[in-house]
């Protein structure tokens, strides 16, 4: 069963706000730990809340809680294992509602949440319930590019206004998670041991690039594209996206071309004590920009 209870004698009512991510943290370490898995914390602030490593087969014979760490290579196909590594943002929250009812889980996600690396996952814990919903960063985004659903979600402005808090995840009365938009979608493919049968994958390390390139196209489409306010009809809104596709989209693909045309001569002409110190300047903002 996962998540195991690590922590038997703390009830969820227990969890007290200024401990609460604190706790969720370890509640999570401990259920990878116990699935041998290597977790730890990243020493800045880079809103990742831990890392977590496993030692993998190449062609996915793996099982997210197999013990492959006193061994080195698969049973089934003989192939050595490798490492895999996983950026996981922790997300916790009580889920308000009774057990029988419908519940909803409501979170935030920043625009720079959304790295272009297909190794970060989204863990929602629901303490209440004491359920994982893991979803790897590649997952998500095509969960709403493909069902074109909550783009809103994504789409300018609306970060820029309040918060942005979601509240379409829930929990139904019959203890299904789903997504609750104008139609429904289940999210069960994300809960618990599923979502870690979809972390456990090694195509994520082993065509990173692969999907780097899939997360970068499903952005601009996600998040370059307008909703209206009720003030504006539907015919402006659709020549606002027009401009929106056809214009910006494919000049800041430009830029970003032109951006690492730029970053390479610089490279060649400056010198080579000032490159490694503008590196490790950036070093901090790398997944930050659309690549
Ligand atoms: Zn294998």
């Amino acid at each position: 069963m996962f998540p195991k209870k690590i922590f038997e004698d703390i009830k969820s009512s227990d969890f007290q706000k200024h401990n609460k991510k604190q706790v969720t943290e370890d509640f999570v370490t401990e259920n990878f730990k116990a699935c041998f898995w290597n977790v730890y914390r990243p020493f800045n602030d880079t809103g990742i809340d831990l890392i977590a490593t496993k030692k993998v087969c190449p062609n996915n014979h793996t099982q997210f809680d197999d013990n492959t760490i006193s061994i080195k290579k698969c049973p089934n196909c003989h192939k050595e294992f490798i490492n895999i590594e996983r950026f996981i943002q922790v997300k916790t929250r009580e889920i308000k509602g009774e057990e029988g009812e419908s519940m909803f889980f409501g979170y935030t996600l920043k625009s720079k949440d959304f790295r272009t690396d297909p190794r970060h996952i989204f863990l929602f814990y629901s303490d209440a319930t004491n359920d994982f919903l893991i979803v790897p960063m590649f997952d998500y985004l095509q969960f709403f590019h493909q069902k074109e659903i909550g783009k809103s979600h994504f789409g300018t402005p609306s970060f820029r206004i309040g918060n942005n808090k979601l509240n379409s995840l829930k929990r139904n009365e019959k203890s299904i998670w789903e997504w609750k938009g104008r139609e429904t979608y289940s999210f069960m493919q994300f809960l618990n041991e599923k979502g870690m049968e979809l972390i456990v994958n090694p195509n994520y390390d082993l065509k990173l690039n692969d999907y780097i390139s899939k997360i970068t196209e499903m952005k601009f489409d996600l998040f370059y594209d307008y909703s209206a306010g009720r003030q504006i009809d539907k015919s402006q809104q659709e020549v606002f996206n027009q401009i929106l596709q056809k214009q910006v989209k494919q000049n800041l693909k430009d830029i970003a071309k032109k951006r690492v045309e730029r970053r390479k001569k610089l490279i060649k002409t400056i010198d080579n004590q000032l490159v490694i110190s503008i590196k490790k300047y950036f070093e901090k903002f790398k997944n930050f920009d659309f690549q």
